[in-house]
């Protein structure tokens, strides 16, 4: 029997819709913006950023100018980091195989991947300048081999992200603008007289960027929804309290509607956690998010066993899952549900989220059910190919093609299959 030590105040979202609210709020612009185009975006900016330059995008200049304000050790990291990041979406992009394969006698069936010739980044910047989420996006669209990659972040403040933009550059961004929020997606989804059009759209945001991300779906290619931040931890009693609680909190900071889930095996774990939370907060310079997210979405339940454990979390289909056990591996073979897996007190989500690697735009509010992360595999679409060559071939399928089509009624389709078993088969036309 599940106890529960802490439950959420308010119930945590667990579908990949965002509130009435959000929707509304966000169909509105949307629709507005598909009316008015650049003057509807320019209120947007003006009226939720403070930001109403005259342009928007960033010229050559003011990039340069801009970069130079970065501190060297910054630029630095943030090389080291894209390298990182660069060399796990080269081995992705190697383990993606093109194949030619005959199924039959001159029957050539084929498979490529064709990079989307435009894509968008939006790499957030509402709260904090998330800089690393334009190495995540940027660098792998360009590992993938967009031709093409359009990168917006909002002004923090009303002030410019110099790191960010940096960022944005040194991953090979081809235009940048300065520009957040619902006002900048629609306008990379729909294109203004500022941006022309991209083909997909990736990136994390709060809630009003993923709810548009959603809402243009059709319209536009979407990597994923990733709403705001989720961890979830499952530890048992060889787990040091005092970092589980540190990587809860780590995660709670993103905002205010971050759900921090652990579940454990060992009670006294459970509670020794809270303690340390209760300890932690007062002090922690991002409490003003960090506080309602752990009280109003913090959880704490205690399992049986870790197998109850895993299945547990699995139901949660959390963003990050850590795992703080004595064989943290074996939620490999036990865990279906996750955007990212943190094995072992080694590593930890702010590795996953800053400096390791791996991709940290990732499925939030239950979209790890049926998808994993960004990775250079969402910029490439995986088409087919066909030829047949042999006329002995060509002429056994038309005669099933025949058959299959009529069978549906398709009339015109059966013709087609008609014709060439007649040509190369020797077939009499039936009609
Ligand atoms: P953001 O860039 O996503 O959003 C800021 C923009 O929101 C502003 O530019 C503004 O235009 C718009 N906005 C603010 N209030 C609004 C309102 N009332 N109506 C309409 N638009 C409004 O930056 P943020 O707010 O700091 O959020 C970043 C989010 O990204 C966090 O929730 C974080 O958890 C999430 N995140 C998710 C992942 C993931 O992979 N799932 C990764 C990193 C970050």
């Amino acid at each position: 029997m599940a106890l529960v030590l802490k439950a959420p105040a308010t119930s945590s979202a667990t579908t990949t819709t965002s509130s009435s609210d959000v929707q509304e709020k966000v169909a509105a612009i949307i629709a507005d913006i598909r009316a008015r185009g650049d003057q509807a975006v320019r209120e947007y900016s003006a009226k939720f950023d403070k930001w109403q330059p005259e342009s928007f995008r960033l010229s050559a200049e003011q990039i340069e100018e801009i970069v130079s304000r970065v501190p060297q050790q910054v630029i630095d990291d943030i090389k080291f980091v894209q390298q990182q990041v660069r060399s796990f979406a080269e081995r992705q992009l190697a383990s993606m195989q093109e194949f030619e394969v005959e199924t039959l006698p001159g029957v050539h069936l084929g498979q490529k991947h064709i990079p989307v010739a435009a894509a968008g980044a939006y790499v957030p910047g509402g709260r904090y300048p998330l800089l690393a989420s334009a190495h995540m996006t940027i660098v792998t669209a360009k590992t993938a081999g967009v031709p093409r990659v359009v990168a917006c972040t909002p002004p923090i403040r009303g002030e410019v992200p110099d790191a960010t933009v940096a960022a944005m550059h040194l991953a090979g961004a081809d235009e940048i603008y300065l520009l957040g929020g619902v006002q900048a997606v629609v306008s990379m989804a729909l294109g203004t007289e500022t941006i022309a059009r991209v083909d997909m759209l990736a990136g994390p945001g709060n809630a009003f960027v993923a709810e548009a991300k959603r809402q243009l779906f059709g319209e536009i290619g979407i990597d994923l929804f990733a709403g705001p931040t989720e961890v979830l931890i499952v530890a048992d009693e060889t787990a040091d309290p005092f970092v589980v609680a540190v990587d809860l909190l780590s995660q709670a900071e993103h905002g205010p509607d971050s759900p921090a889930v652990l579940i454990t095996t060992s009670e006294s774990l459970g509670r020794s956690v809270i303690e340390h939370i209760d300890k932690l907060l007062p002090d922690m310079p991002t409490r003003d998010n960090a506080e309602p997210a752990w009280r109003n979405h913090g959880e704490v339940h205690v399992v049986e066993n870790l197998d109850a454990a895993y299945e547990l979390a699995d139901t949660y289909a959390s963003e990050h899952v850590q795992i703080l056990t004595a064989q943290p591996r074996e939620a490999l073979a036990k865990m279906r549900n996750y955007g990212a897996l943190f094995l072992g007190e080694g590593t930890c989500v702010s590795y996953g989220d800053k400096v390791i690697g791996t991709n940290h735009v990732l499925p939030t509010r239950g979209a790890a059910r049926y998808t994993g992360g960004l990775w250079v595999g969402k910029y490439l679409k995986t088409v087919t190919y066909q030829e047949v060559t042999d006329p002995a071939s060509s002429a056994k399928l038309g005669e099933v093609c025949g058959r299959a089509a009529r069978v549906e009624l398709f009339e015109g389709h059966a013709r087609s299959g008609d014709v060439r078993a007649a040509r190369f088969g020797g077939a009499d036309l039936p009609w």
